[in-house]
């Protein structure tokens, strides 16, 4: 059994929690560490999750909000760290934990216990951003975000995924009547940035996935849970919008959808 539970998400910091199995045998992974430890390991304790049951981070890209500095100094365990290798410089810098870090490329890679991790590369400022298919038996997540734009491979590999969990930026009307400056409005809207809640409905109806979307990394200042939901209600699934401070309810990762299992939109993507 997968549970996700999104502890926060957004500018200020991403920190998502990724349980496998239930009590005592509980393992647990978190997808980016973008709050301070001490903030996860309280947000940890309040979920009912021992900070020695995370055996793995990954870690999407190395911007401070998806990984904060205060990790370089925290009391890491067995707690494996694992990213692209194109983030081998930074993780070494920024991170200083040459015993924890994992480095993978860009085949599949066994996390353990029946549990694979498929990544998928896609460009987000500088070093690019990877996005993740989890797969568990009967139980299959993807996680994207900070995408620049949702690519034809991102929608390939997450395809009929059980529970997707994506990105859902900004409103463009929200983002173009904002204060904020052009090189910003260029940088967030220009395919290497974030992405739309219009662009992210787009990319959810072509991976379609078998059950829930869960909606992440929305602006504060350049969009509402609202306009986010209003976007991606024409595909008729569940969808948790998650948020800034409060941690979403437990998420149960739902089974892929089988090859048999025809899509609802097979002749309209
Ligand atoms: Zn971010």
């Amino acid at each position: 059994m997968l549970r996700l539970k999104v502890l926060a998400s957004g500018s200020a910091g991403n920190c998502a929690l990724l349980t496998v199995g239930a009590g005592v045998t509980t393992r647990a992974i978190l997808l980016d560490c973008g709050l301070s430890p001490r903030r996860t390991r309280r947000l940890l304790t309040e979920s009912g999750v021992r900070p020695d049951q995370i055996d793995h981070i990954l870690v999407t890209h190395f911007d401070t909000d998806h990984c904060h500095r205060g990790w370089a100094n925290a009391d890491l365990a067995n707690t494996r760290i694992r990213y692209h290798i194109t983030h081998n410089t930074q993780a070494r810098t920024i991170l200083r934990r040459p015993d924890h870090l994992r480095p993978f490329d860009d085949d599949p890679i066994d996390l353990g216990e029946g549990l694979t991790l498929t990544p998928v590369r896609l460009a987000h400022d500088e070093e690019g951003v990877t996005a993740f298919r989890i797969d568990a038996p009967n139980a299959s997540l993807a996680y994207a975000t900070d995408l620049g734009r949702a690519t034809p491979e991102l929608i390939d590999t997450c395809k009929g995924v059980g529970t997707l969990a994506i990105e859902s930026n900004y409103c463009p009307e929200l983002q173009h009547a904002s204060g904020r400056p052009a090189f910003l409005k260029e940088r967030i809207m220009s395919g290497r940035g974030h992405i739309s809640n219009q662009q992210s409905a787009d990319a959810a109806r072509a991976i379609d996935p078998a059950d829930r979307v869960v909606l992440l990394h929305l602006s504060r200042q350049c969009n509402t849970p609202q306009r986010a939901l209003d976007a991606h209600a024409p595909l008729g699934r569940p969808v948790t919008v998650t948020d800034q401070i409060e941690p979403t309810d437990w998420i149960p990762v739902a089974a892929p959808r089988s090859r048999a299992q025809p899509s609802l939109f097979e002749h309209a993507t």
